[in-house]
């Protein structure tokens, strides 16, 4: 759906109006396009002193050809910054000696990275100052403005080589919904596969749930471009739509409901070689007040947003047809970690999603697999079309980037899940809600 204030907004004159009546500015959001440059323009990467990640980091600004600026004042499209040295809270100076001559420089649709160590496990001082980098970068994702995304990523110890995909994700347009996030990479469950960047998922299989339209099309059409092979599942009612998409996919489909007590055996027997990546996307809505909420309202939803996932994982774990170095990535909402009235039962499943995602994500180490989620925020869909204009423009506009994201937003960071190179991101939960000011 087309966002008309964002376009008034970005004309010459819309520009003058709404900086003079100081009304949101949403800058036009850079997006991947197949062939071109991951990273756009010159990088600058700096550190505070007795960091461990300035080699890994400069040796991947190599391989994607990322310059250093060409002077000290130039323009630059991403900072990096290894906080990794910083062991006291005193030594959080070195970030404002970084960011403070350097932020104005970075250009619209930039990124800003800051590299940390997580707290857990380490000593009381140097767990502190790590904690404290989340409040800057949740701060300062709110203050730059210009489209320019902020991230913190814990690189636990030991996993210095395993921060490439993540690297190559959050410094690329394909993040550009993705801010203010905190994202742990830690060993990998899997060892490195030989990897071609541009078509990463070449050879792997897919199963994705509730694909014939929205955030699932998106999903398979990202993936397929990144080379995979795709299972593309929805309700027997989207049939039509469902073998559209399959046919400009190359895709087989499975039509059924995952609420039926035989779909896990179904879905099962119809990847009896196994599958790499399951993505759970399949959701719905039915909101109610809890006042207002009959027990079958609440019931269905949950069966279709929670238990259902569950089952067949079960299904197909206890039927080892998750093949090695496998991925399950599943889709949360804002909703299950903000809350939402009206929502009592969505954020209950949404939330259960991430606890399912928790809990298992130990288990798919040993399995040597990952489970992630995406918990996207305002997403331009069909579902978010159909909700009264006063609710759309302030779901658009609460958020750091002043606009809605794209099925593609959504999509892009679950093919960096997805990714064999992602060994070493398991158990996280990233949003994609343009940091929205709802929630952490
Ligand atoms: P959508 O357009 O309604 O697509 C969801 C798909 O899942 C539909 O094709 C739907 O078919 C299918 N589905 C529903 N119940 C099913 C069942 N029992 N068995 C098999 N397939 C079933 O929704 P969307 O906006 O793309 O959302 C996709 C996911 O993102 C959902 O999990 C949603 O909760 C989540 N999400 C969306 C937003 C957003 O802003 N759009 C924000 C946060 C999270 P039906 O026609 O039967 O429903």
């Amino acid at each position: 759906m087309s966002d008309l204030y964002t376009q008034v907004v970005n004309s010459p004159p819309g520009r003058m109006i709404a900086g003079r009546v100081g009304l949101p500015q949403p800058a036009k959001l850079e997006r991947h396009e197949t062939g071109a440059a991951e990273i756009a323009g010159a990088v600058l990467a700096g550190g505070a002193p007795g960091g461990r990640l300035a080699k890994p980091v400069e040796r991947l600004l190599g391989d994607l050809g990322a310059p250093p600026p060409a002077k000290s004042d130039s323009p630059v499209k991403a900072l990096v910054f290894d906080a990794t040295g910083i062991a006291d809270s005193t030594e959080l100076v070195e970030l404002q000696r970084f960011f403070h001559p350097n932020v104005k420089r970075v250009q619209r649709s930039g990124r800003v990275v800051v590299l940390g160590t997580p707290p857990a496990g380490l000593p009381a001082r140097a767990a502190t100052a790590q904690r404290a980098l989340e409040g800057f970068t949740r701060s300062l994702g709110k203050e730059v403005g210009k489209g320019i995304a902020v991230q913190l990523v814990y690189v636990a110890a030991g996993a210095e080589e395993e921060l490439d995909s993540t690297l190559r994700f959050l410094l690329s347009p394909r993040s550009a919904y993705v801010s203010g996030q905190v994202i742990e990479v830690g060993k990998p469950v899997a060892k490195a596969e030989e990897l071609n960047w541009t078509r990463p998922l070449e050879g792997k299989l897919a199963l994705v749930t509730g694909a014939s339209r929205g955030i699932g099309e998106a999903i398979a059409t990202t993936l397929h471009r990144d080379g995979a092979q795709l299972v593309l599942l929805d309700v027997p009612a989207l049939s039509e739509d469902l073998k559209a998409v399959a046919e400009r996919l190359h895709a087989e489909t499975i039509e059924l409901d995952i609420t039926d007590a035989g779909a896990p055996k179904q879905i099962a027997d119809a990847i009896p070689g196994g599958v790499d990546v399951i993505v759970h996307n399949a959701g719905v809505t039915r909101d109610r007040t809890i006042a207002k909420m009959p027990e079958d309202r609440w019931s269905s939803l949950m069966e279709i947003n929670l238990s259902s996932e569950e089952r067949i994982n079960d299904e197909l774990l206890g039927r080892k047809l998750l093949r090695p170095n496998g991925r399950i990535v599943c889709v949360s909402s804002m909703s299950g970690i903000a809350g939402n009235s009206g929502q009592t039962n969505y954020a209950t499943s949404k939330a259960g999603v991430i606890g399912m995602v928790e809990a298992l994500a130990p288990e798919l180490a040993k399995r040597g697999a990952t489970i992630n989620a995406v918990a996207p925020g305002f997403i331009e869909t069909q579902m978010t079309a159909k909700m009264p204009i006063a609710i759309r423009e302030a779901g658009r506009r609460m958020n750091s980037m002043s606009q809605g994201g794209l099925p593609v937003d959504v999509a892009e960071t679950i093919a960096w899940f997805a990714s064999p190179a992602s060994a070493g991101v398991n158990g996280n939960v990233v949003r994609v809600c343009g940091q929205s000011l709802l929630g952490a």
